[in-house]
């Protein structure tokens, strides 16, 4: 997907408003989750409104460092029947194992890390009966 470069702000309608910005950090509230900062992001933003887009890099960075946040949580409060293994979640999803390790990475499928590996949420993956549904 290619970048749009903005000019004009899209949002209060300034022209020639927008501003390539770097070294930004934004502060995430997760309910039931400590605070999280995310630094070292940039993007896109209105020297007018103040509004903005992060860059998708910076999106694809946050999307990764949230799902990362949870999982170092969620390993400490989870008990080990509620995750499933890798090879389970893609069957009862459908897709491929990569495609499983690609959704925790992307932040598309909560899981823990134990014993150094990714393992998901029981409770994000679909009933075995209705598979595919959700994900489709
Ligand atoms: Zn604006």
């Amino acid at each position: 997907m290619r970048e749009k470069k903005w000019i004009d702000c899209p949002i209060c309608g300034a022209k020639k408003s927008m501003r390539h910005e770097r070294g930004l950090h934004e502060d995430f509230e997760l309910p039931e989750y400590p605070a999280l900062r995310v630094p070292k992001l940039d993007g896109q933003f209105c020297s007018v409104c103040g509004e903005g887009f992060w860059s998708l890099k910076s999106e694809r960075n946050i999307a990764e460092r949230v799902a990362e946040h949870m999982a170092a949580v969620d390993a400490t409060r989870v008990v080990a029947a509620e995750l499933a293994s890798v090879q389970e979640a893609a069957q009862r999803m459908r897709v491929s194992v990569q495609g499983v390790h690609k959704m925790m990475k992307e932040g598309r499928l909560r899981f823990v890390v134990a014993g150094g590996r990714r393992l998901p949420l029981r409770s994000d993956l679909p009933e075995a009966r209705s598979a595919g549904a959700k994900w489709a």
